[in-house]
């Protein structure tokens, strides 16, 4: 049978485009000249009619890069969930909150077609709640700087205070 792995996951049957079956497979699969795309050629294990597939990364959005180095799309959903979360029961309404998404959302996007760090966005996002509401503020960067220690949480507390 065809099957193909890669980083441990199957790559994903496509219906044949002559009998529209799932029974396909990869038969060769090789980056592209530059290794921007990878060019896999399938086959119909019904009709044995073979077509030609390309993998390229999505780059119509803008592309995040996580603490740990992984790199996906940026989710403005995601954005304005922990947006909402950090402003939950304080005196930040929703619409509020979607302005914030909207407007760091608008900023990320005019960078189109680069990799930001996630720590930028939340820095972007940390400076707006400040304005407006310290506890959400305060929650909202103990989720993205992921306080493991008591003590940071504290200093960054103090440095509230401070201001
Ligand atoms: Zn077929």
């Amino acid at each position: 049978m065809y099957t193909q792995h890669v980083v441990g996951l199957e790559v994903s049957k496509l219906n044949c485009p002559n009998c529209d079956t799932d029974s396909t497979g990869v038969v060769d699969s090789r980056p592209t000249n530059g290794g921007e795309a990878v060019r896999r050629r399938r086959e119909c294990a019904d009709c044995g009619t073979r077509f030609t597939t390309y993998e390229r990364t999505e780059w119509e959005g803008v592309q995040v890069r996580k603490r740990h180095g992984e790199i996906e799309p940026f989710d403005r959903e995601k954005l304005l969930g922990g947006v909402l979360r950090a402003v939950e029961k304080r005196p930040v309404s929703e619409d509020e909150a979607r302005g914030i998404a909207d407007e760091v959302g608008a900023e990320v996007r005019a960078n189109g077609g680069e990799v930001v760090e996630t720590s930028e966005i939340g820095e972007k996002i940390s400076e707006r709640l400040r304005e407006m509401d310290e506890v959400a503020y305060l929650r909202f960067v103990s989720v993205y700087k992921e306080f493991s220690d008591p003590d940071e949480f504290a200093q960054e507390l103090d440095r509230i205070k401070e201001d």
